[in-house]
């Protein structure tokens, strides 16, 4: 009899995820788990917190529909709190069980803990599968992946890739392991109510999902994606894919499906190309690892050293720049950013304030709804100009962007 733990990580779904598939199909008894990270609750070294109370409020919404999924299905999920090395092992030794899987996230405390993991003597079996198309089926070996986004997806264009398939949900959950003694469950938190209220889970992503598609929004993204204000100008996918309550491969074979039905159009080539970036991102971590979270980043210009008076005015959207101040009070206020504003405000960080670039990375990471390792990082290091942008880093010029994007104050009236 074949004992096995699923340690679900960011991957908070039942459909298309192959790691979990896996462990149903080899597993005689499963134990589906779930660990908080001590981490979490750290708080940096200016004081505030490493993960806002949203995101935990997302976070639980998200664990309470795949704990109820998994009911359905006679099965459960199991939360703990703690190091997930010593959580895993007293789990392993408790239930017999031979290995542990869990999806593969290529960033270094992540990679850390897998091999504290590992060094238990726990058999971890990880697999990559948050990104749209899949490592095997790159043109290129991932390490020698272009550093260039546009060199990137020419080749994975001219491939002829679009997106690797999603698999289906497990159809059983093998049961439970006896003599599980009562864990640790936390409190739900309440939900906070935002403008855009996300709801956190599986199948909110999906009737997410669906509705974008039914009201035909794709057709007008291209078009769209640069405003500011309201719910329909961007997917709005993202908090979703980063807890991955939703895969980025499922969102592009629904957006293949649309267009077989609807037909293609520069809104649904868009969408496909933002998902495009998302992958580079998260590809860039196998090539270049730690590297992208050093100060210096991939070049060798000077560090910054940040002048604390100008981070706290940045923070809480007191600069005096009224467009960067409208955006900063957003993103206090609601846990979200569009990805214009997010652009603005940090280049106003690095470039005006000429803050250290990880420090507001930092703060994104605390306050974003959907906050994503490999997305922030990427980010920000290619905006600072220390990752692999071809023109060296990107400064925004706020007027520009005032004139451009918010000519009549719209939006700095709503958040100022
Ligand atoms: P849409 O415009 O509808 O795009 C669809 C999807 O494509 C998004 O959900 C996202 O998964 C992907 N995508 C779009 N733009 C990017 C991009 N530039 N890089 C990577 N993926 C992209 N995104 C995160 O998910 N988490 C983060 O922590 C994060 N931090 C960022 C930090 C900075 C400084 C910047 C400039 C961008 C950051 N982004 C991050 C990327 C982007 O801003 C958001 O993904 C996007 O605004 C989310 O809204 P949406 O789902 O409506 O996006």
């Amino acid at each position: 009899m074949s004992t096995l733990i699923y340690w679900f990580r960011n991957d908070l779904r039942l459909i298309d995820n192959p790691a979990l598939l896996e462990a149903c199909l080899r597993a005689d008894r499963l134990l589906p788990v779930y660990i908080h990270l001590p981490q979490a609750r750290e708080t940096h070294t200016l004081g505030f917190p490493r993960e806002d109370r949203r995101r935990r409020v997302f976070l639980r919404e998200s664990l309470d529909d795949l704990k109820a999924q998994l009911r359905t299905l006679g099965s459960d999920l199991l939360e703990y709190e703690g190091e997930p090395a010593e959580v895993l092992l007293e789990l392993a030794q408790f239930t017999h069980a031979s290995a542990v899987y869990s999806e593969r996230i290529e960033a270094p405390e992540e990679i850390h803990q897998s091999q504290l993991i590992q060094e238990r003597g726990v058999l971890l079996k990880e697999f990559w599968q948050s990104s749209m198309l899949s490592l095997e089926c790159l043109p290129f070996p991932v390490q020698d992946m272009p550093d260039m986004f546009t060199q990137f997806r020419k080749k994975v264009e001219n491939a002829g890739l679009r997106f690797s398939a999603p698999v289906v949900a497990p159809s059983k959950i093998p049961s439970l392991p006896e003599l599980v003694e009562t864990p640790l469950i936390r409190a739900a938190e309440q939900a906070n109510t935002s403008p855009h209220q996300f709801a956190g889970g599986e199948r909110s992503a999906l009737d997410h999902l669906k509705q974008y598609l039914a009201r035909r929004l794709p057709d007008t993204y291209k078009e769209t994606r640069n405003q500011l204000i309201g719910k329909d100008y961007s997917s709005k996918f993202s908090p979703w894919l980063a807890l991955g309550c939703l895969s980025a491969r499922t969102v592009a074979a629904e957006l293949t499906a649309y267009e077989q039905s609807h037909g293609a159009n520069d809104g649904t080539y868009w969408l496909w190309f933002e998902l495009l970036w998302r992958d580079y991102f998260r590809f860039l971590h196998f090539k270049y690892g730690k590297q992208l979270y050093q100060a210096q980043g991939l070049s060798d210009a000077p560090v910054m050293r940040s002048n604390l008076q100008s981070f706290e005015s940045w923070q809480a959207g007191a600069t005096g720049e009224p467009l960067v101040d409208a955006g900063m009070r957003e993103l206090l206020k609601t846990g979200y950013l569009s990805n214009r504003m997010r652009q603005v405000v940090a280049s106003y960080w690095i470039y005006d304030l000429q803050g250290d670039w990880r420090l507001g990375a930092a703060w994104f990471e605390s306050q974003l709804l959907d906050y994503d390792v490999y997305s922030n990082q990427g980010n920000w290091l290619y905006l600072a100009g220390r990752g692999t942008d071809p023109r060296g880093g990107r400064r925004f010029n706020i007027a520009k962007q005032t004139q451009d994007h918010d000519p009549q104050g719209e939006y700095q009236r709503l958040w100022l």
